[in-house]
């Protein structure tokens, strides 16, 4: 993050931050809120933190920044499992799961080995991030090589700390939108050694998910991340029932829908499933014991009819809240939030703000391997904040007129809130988006 040598600078307002995991201990308890608080940005990094007057008298002579007793600086969000090339399909009307693919997926994707095009609409979707106070994510481009060059291109340009990784398929996918399990893997091998630890990119080995890939190409993509431990690897699991039993008859000799990506070395710390609703026993007990992770994606679930998570039956796995987009509508982490509530609900549990607040930053964060370097606002961390106004409408304002504590502001933000509510998004300390007033 060298390119950017910007002067210090403090900005100010009620800040938020954890220190410790709000699953492990009273959710409170790990929350670090200041009322009127302040962070320091120096070199890309948060260099102090705390109280307001303890941070600008101990750094004096410095532009102080001052949004107001409402607002909010926290962590940027971190969105585990996106689709960049989904972007403009959002909201396409009436399928499940593998109709929508056909129908609306797979048509939209073959535009992707257009570099152009994969440029442009890259940039349109980082900028959607940044509005919606997003500032990392895992991301899935197309088959072509292209349309991950053109992400990590566009994330570099704006220096955001983000994953990627080219969609394998070389089976049930239209001919334009095929590879094999050669190509793949040394398209694959090629954009991770192009991309991976560079600057602020990190790779993701992507198998799109079991149906469209033979074992030949699941073995060889198992192989390298072999080869290349510090890899993410991302794919969908157990999303649709009609998904599932199609899985079961691909690979009949396997026992299950993990026990597939098991059997070709694609589970392990740094895997991230999405969706992952209709596990079995078996398959909830083999995912926890092997480190990987999952991303919960309530907003898509909820639009393709796919199912509703149960968040409390699987606790033994690291858990990351996800947009899906664009099966999930909504770039919004406010939305995603607001769904993963309704369906903890569902199930009869209740989703602490607290908890949910943490699981979209730093548990995001974390199951990324990004953990040490984002998701938090403490010292030594890189500066990737978003900067929230707690009283972005009116119906908004009146609620947390009443709200009795920290804890009750971040829950009527995350049922009330969406992108109005996000004032500014910095990134590496600079300022990248700022609201229009005229919004
Ligand atoms: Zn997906």
């Amino acid at each position: 993050m060298s390119q950017y040598r910007t002067p210090p600078v403090i900005l100010r307002g009620q800040t938020l931050a954890f220190n410790g995991n709000p699953f492990k201990q009273d959710p409170s308890s790990t929350l670090r809120h200041e009322c009127d608080g302040a962070v320091m940005l120096e070199g890309g990094r948060i260099i102090a933190a705390g109280r307001a007057g303890d941070v600008i008298s101990a750094n004096p002579g410095y532009d102080v920044t001052h949004y107001g007793d409402d607002a909010l600086i926290m962590a940027g969000f971190v969105d585990t499992h996106m689709h960049y090339p989904q972007t403009d399909i959002v909201a396409s009307y009436g399928e499940q799961l593998l109709e929508w693919l056909e129908r609306y997926t797979f048509p939209e994707e073959q535009r992707y080995g257009d570099p152009d095009y994969a440029r442009l609409m890259a940039d349109v979707f980082l900028e959607q991030c940044l509005r919606n106070g997003t500032t990392s994510a895992s991301v899935y481009a197309t088959v072509h090589p292209e349309s991950v060059d053109a992400f990590f291109q566009a994330a570099s340009d704006r220096n955001m700390r983000m994953a990627c990784g080219k969609v394998c398929m070389d089976r049930n996918a239209p001919a334009e939108l095929i590879d094999t399990a050669q190509t793949a893997y040394d398209q694959s091998a090629a954009l991770l050694k192009r991309w991976h630890g560079k600057g602020r990119n990190t790779y993701a080995i992507t198998p799109r998910f079991a149906p469209t890939s033979t074992p030949e190409q699941l073995e060889a993509l198992g192989a390298l991340w072999q080869e290349n431990p510090n890899a993410l690897m991302q794919t969908h699991i157990s999303e649709n029932a009609e998904e599932i039993k199609w899985v079961t008859e691909l690979f009949d000799d396997l026992p299950d829908y993990f026990g597939v990506y098991d059997a070709f070395g694609l589970t392990g710390p740094g895997a991230i499933f999405g969706h992952a609703i209709h596990l079995t026993d078996r398959e909830r007990a083999a995912m926890a014991a092997s480190g990987s992770a999952i991303a919960h994606c309530p907003t898509s679930n909820a639009f393709l009819g796919s199912g509703v998570f149960n968040m409390a039956v699987n606790r033994g796995t690291p858990i990351s809240l996800a947009s899906d987009v664009g099966g999930g509508p909504d770039f919004s982490m406010f939305a995603t939030l607001r769904a993963a509530a309704q369906a903890a609900r569902y199930h009869g549990h209740s989703l602490h703000p607290v908890q949910a607040f943490w699981l979209a930053t730093i548990g995001g964060a974390e199951v990324l391997r990004m953990g040490d370097r984002v998701g938090n606002l403490a010292v030594g961390m890189e500066a990737d904040l978003t900067v929230l106004d707690l009283k972005s409408t009116e119906q908004i304002a009146r609620r947390i007129d009443r709200a009795e504590n920290i804890e009750d502001t971040l829950f009527a933000q995350m049922i009330l809130a969406d992108d109005r509510a996000v004032r500014e998004t910095w990134i590496g300390g600079v300022r990248q988006y700022q609201a229009t007033l005229d919004r």
